[in-house]
């Protein structure tokens, strides 16, 4: 699905000489790397700040603690997404309020938040998934109206953009309150290892997050508010600082590939290719199809045959997981995010996707649905 190691050593001098200095000032927690990434990602997004922390599932969590909530507070998020996005709502003793996705981008579907909005409710929560971002004017206008905090999911989306209707732009994760984003390997800014930051433009925020991603201290060992311990280590930071001044050719390589596998599947009905909105582009963290009567296993188990991997992003909506069963929903509530679980699949998608690699993936899944 990914291959970390040839993008590696496309940039092998900077990354071991970022990785080298680090060890050798031996400042491996809140270094000067970190420092100078924090500043470079700053410009980078256009954005006022930027708190590095330990990863994304970190940054979502910090984020709706600085927020000031309540137990019982509602949050509305999306079914159909990675379990993070829900799981530190819930953690937090907030109620998360699950909502349908839009059957064409997989993002948060704006008249189904409206619907669940109850005087409860406090934030919401947008996933920018697989790389394009949600409606976020439609839904800015909802939380300002409502009054209510908005907190961005962009773990998936860095390096894409979003595209406002007088034509201005800027980067995924820097509209709402609050922007989180993951730089786990495989994320489109990844680390080797764990890593994430938060990004705000409302500096009083900013200072809440830095405090509780440091134990709620403003002073040394005075304790203000209750917080965790979440950084980016130094040698994180010399990673993505090495890596960062690559960012956008990394997305465009994504868009390379993604036009490959849009054009080679555009005369075949039995697959829906990605479709991105007018309002945003797509950074193609996944390549992900919705397959229309066809047995999915069998494509994967026939693809793996074939040494190509096919993964299911993600099978099981957040309604239908063990953990989060709730008699608020049942199965049939979220007819779209359960049927895209029922159809999608994600192909290969990273940066170093050749011609010939692209070639012998879509000529075998061409030859393989054909049958099915
Ligand atoms: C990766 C991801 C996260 C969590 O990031 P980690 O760094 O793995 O904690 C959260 N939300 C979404 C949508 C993600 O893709």
């Amino acid at each position: 699905m990914v291959d970390l190691y040839n993008q590696y050593l496309k940039i092998k001098d900077d990354i071991d000489g970022g990785i080298s200095s680090v060890i050798e000032s031996s400042s491996f927690v809140k270094g000067g790397k970190v420092i100078d990434f924090q500043k470079n990602l700053e410009q980078y997004l256009g954005v006022k700040h930027v708190i590095p922390v330990a990863n994304g599932t970190d940054a979502l969590q910090i984020s709706l603690m600085a927020l000031g909530l309540k137990a019982g507070d509602e949050v509305i998020t999306p079914t159909f997404t990675f379990i993070a996005t829900a799981e530190v709502v819930a953690l937090l003793g907030l109620t998360p309020v699950l909502v349908d996705v839009d059957t064409d981008t997989f993002c948060i579907d704006l008249k189904a938040v409206e619907k669940a909005i109850t005087p409860k409710t406090k934030a919401i929560v947008p996933v920018h998934l697989f790389g394009q971002n949600a409606n976020m004017e439609g839904l800015m206008a909802i939380a300002k109206k409502h009054n209510l905090f908005v907190v961005e999911d962009a773990c998936q989306s860095m390096g894409s953009k979003y595209i406002f209707s007088d034509g201005q732009m800027c980067h995924s994760g820097t509209i709402g309150d609050i922007g989180c984003t993951s730089f786990f390997p495989s994320k489109n800014l990844g680390c080797y290892g764990d890593g994430g930051a938060i990004f705000t433009n409302n500096s009083e925020i900013a200072e809440r997050i830095t405090t509780i991603a440091n134990h709620g201290m403003r002073v040394r060992y005075h304790h203000d508010i209750i917080g965790v311990n979440s950084r980016l280590d130094s040698i994180q930071a010399a990673v993505l600082d090495a890596k960062l001044p690559h960012l956008d050719s990394y997305v465009e390589a994504r868009r390379k590939a993604a036009e490959f596998y849009n054009k080679s599947f555009a005369r075949m009905p039995k697959v829906i290719t990605p479709k991105t909105s007018s309002y945003t582009t797509h950074s193609y963290h996944q390549y992900t199809l919705r397959l229309v009567g066809i047995d999915r296993q069998i494509l994967i188990d026939e693809m793996a045959k074939k040494g190509i991997p096919v993964m299911i992003y993600y099978p099981i909506p957040l309604h239908l997981q063990k953990a989060y069963r709730d008699e608020r929903y049942r199965q049939g509530d979220f007819p779209i995010a359960e049927q895209l679980a029922d159809t999608v699949c994600s192909l290969p998608m990273h940066t170093e996707l050749d011609d010939e690699q692209l070639n012998y993936i879509t000529t075998n899944f061409l030859n393989i649905i054909s049958y099915l």
